[in-house]
């Protein structure tokens, strides 16, 4: 990566301080390129689609720090709302109203969601949230699928996806053996192999997880049949059906993949997007369950810093945003545009390219089959996608460091956006 050295000297040197004071100079794994090898940049401010680092050069933001800038990076909104609030006080561990009107939102927006408990991100949601399955059925199994994740609890662990798979860890180091083996892990899209495991373990199964559509193996849509039958069979054995939505909640749709398809979970894990950018998660689902979490009832589960105000108020402010008229229809068509033009591109210039679009969610594998599951997406050549990654980001795009993640967009990509884009894709897929 010669290039980059002279590129990028001043990200260059930020990591290597960096290295000596955090594990790996970054604080998420991910963060660290290594799926697609260099350094990664340091970033110095944002701006409606685009992102700066700090050697001075712009980029087309589309990991939008992972999903949750759904209105883009610093809207003037979403940054009036933090503003105002922190003057007020940053955090008071004692209600304020604004907990109830983002849960408010939330309830209006999932009506599967009768009670929310607010959490500090995605990890905590759907740790607490298997707690709750485990508490309410009297079991301890849990059903996971190959290459989804929802965090990093100990349970959650196994199989889990892009980071820990782009990583080459199978499983975590530190994770008791007894705590892994009440896990079962399906593959994705896999109605038989679903079915099977009921059939073994179907009356030990407290609940199913599941990202209703996959985002953290790449995109990967649910097959037909596949979330249908997934609620039928957790209905007739009495276990729990968990839509881990951290990712997809007002991406795939407004409501989740539970409106898109519509399909009622018993259980909802939510982040990302709820925090417009500040640290937030929640669980929520049916009454009678969530009845059974403290201080209601006996499963406990806390939070210092638990529906902080601020959080509270950048959620609120871009969820307003989202809600606005048009704002699905607009993603529709500027996700089909990319998409579909990066699939056109890619036809002409002989690149096995499948690519995956709902709403505001995209993702593109470089790979000669279509992908279903776990194994199919690692098939996909990794070697190119790190030199289409390298070349975007020279060209100004920043896309996901690893092919095994998804790619979002903001109410602040436009077609302006989209064009350039694709401008770049064509040159990257030249130079493969
Ligand atoms: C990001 C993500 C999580 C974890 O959320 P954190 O806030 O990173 O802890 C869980 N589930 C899904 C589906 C996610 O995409």
């Amino acid at each position: 990566m010669t290039d980059e050295t002279t590129r990028y000297p001043r990200s260059q040197a930020a990591f290597a301080k960096a290295k000596g004071a955090i594990p790996g100079g970054v604080n998420s794994p991910v963060r660290a390129f290594r799926a697609v090898g260099g350094e990664p940049l340091f970033f110095a401010h944002g701006e409606g689609a685009y992102v700066w680092d700090i050697d001075g050069h712009r980029y087309v933001d589309y990991m939008l720090s992972w999903g949750p800038l759904i209105a883009g990076h610093a809207h003037p909104e979403v940054v009036q709302a933090v503003q105002e609030q922190a003057a007020k006080g940053t955090s008071f561990g004692a209600p304020t109203q604004i907990e109830t009107e983002l849960a408010e939102t939330i309830k209006a927006i999932f009506p599967s969601m009768d009670l929310v408990r607010m959490v500090n991100s995605g990890t905590e949601a759907t740790m607490s949230a298997l707690r709750l399955a485990r508490a309410y059925t009297e079991r301890t199994k849990i059903v996971k699928f190959a290459g989804c994740y929802h965090g990093h609890a100990d349970s959650l662990l196994i199989r889990a996806g892009s980071g820990v798979a782009t990583l080459g860890l199978p499983d975590s180091p530190g994770v008791p053996g007894d705590v892994a083996a009440q896990t079962l892990t399906v593959p994705y899209n896999d109605i038989a192999a679903l079915r099977t495991v009921f059939t073994s373990y179907g009356d030990d199964i407290a609940g199913v997880i599941v990202e209703p559509v996959a985002g953290n193996m790449g995109m990967v849509l649910p097959e037909e049949g596949f979330l249908h039958t997934l609620r039928e069979l957790t209905r007739e054995y009495g276990a729990l059906l968990i839509f881990d939505e951290v990712m997809t909640g007002f991406r795939v749709a407004l409501g989740g993949a539970q409106e898109h398809f519509g399909i009622t979970p018993d259980l909802t894990t939510l982040g990302k997007v709820i925090g417009g950018g500040l640290p937030v998660g929640a669980y929520g689902g049916r009454r009678d369950i969530m009845a059974m979490v403290a201080p209601l009832g006996p499963v406990y589960q806390a939070g210092t810093l638990s529906g902080n105000p601020l959080a509270m108020a950048a959620g609120l402010a871009t969820l307003r945003l989202i809600r606005a008229p048009g704002v699905y229809e607009r993603f529709h068509e500027l996700g089909k545009a990319l998409t579909g033009g990066l699939a056109a591109l890619a036809k002409r210039m002989n690149v096995p390219l499948q690519t995956a679009q709902l709403g505001s969610m995209f993702g593109v594998f470089f790979a000669e089959q279509p992908v279903r599951d776990y194994e199919s997406a690692q098939k996909a050549n990794n070697e190119r996608y790190r030199r289409y990654f390298h070349a975007m980001l020279e060209a100004g795009v920043y896309l996901a460091p690893s092919q095994l993640e998804s790619g979002f967009l903001a109410t602040a990509h436009g077609h302006e956006e989209i064009e350039k884009t694709l401008e770049a894709a064509e040159r990257a897929f030249r130079m493969l």
